[in-house]
């Protein structure tokens, strides 16, 4: 991957890091928390837009043993239709909803001294959110060729001049001289 993903002059310390020292073990209500950034997290068949930021809000509770997230994220997709092969881009948005803490469970996320790394959780949870198979809209009507314009009219071996099309567009220009 040649390009960083985040903004040149955050050299070192990711965006997503925070520190949550302020909230951890008290009962306070929560923060929130903005981002608008450029990731370069993909699948196979679908990638998030180099050219539109991932925006998420969230907001941060302080829960026993750790830190409740929760909140959205929105994003812009690129992938290729698979009714009509055309290159498509979507807007899209996935709610979140995790737990950071200290234990090793695999279904909450990291507690690292008074520090979240929020990037493995929007990323699961972006990831997490895409379809299977990416249609470019209701209204595709999928890959057009002359093989399936035949099945549809029934055409056959034999058809005469009068069929054509050519024959039509003739009749509409007038009678060659
Ligand atoms: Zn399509």
């Amino acid at each position: 991957m040649d390009r960083h993903p985040y903004p040149a002059g955050m050299p070192n310390r990711s965006p997503f890091l925070l520190n949550v020292a302020d909230l951890l073990g008290t009962d306070a209500s929560g923060r929130s928390v903005s981002f608008e950034e450029f990731v370069d997290w993909k699948l196979d068949l679908i990638k998030l837009s180099d050219d539109e930021p991932v925006m998420s809000d969230i907001m941060l509770h302080p829960v026993s043993g750790g830190i409740a997230a929760t909140g959205w994220v929105s994003f812009v997709t690129e992938e290729t239709c698979q009714r009509c092969l055309k290159p498509t881009r979507t807007d899209r948005r996935a709610t979140i909803g995790a737990l950071f803490d200290r234990t090793d469970d695999d279904e909450t996320y990291d507690l690292d001294g008074h520090e979240i790394d929020v990037e493995q959780m929007l990323r699961d949870e972006v990831l997490l959110s895409l379809p299977v198979v990416s249609i470019c809209g209701d209204e595709c009507e999928g890959v057009v060729d002359s093989a399936q314009n035949d099945l549809n009219t029934g055409a056959s071996d034999d058809e005469d001049e009068s069929r054509s099309p050519f024959a039509v567009l003739k009749d509409l220009l007038g009678p060659e001289d």
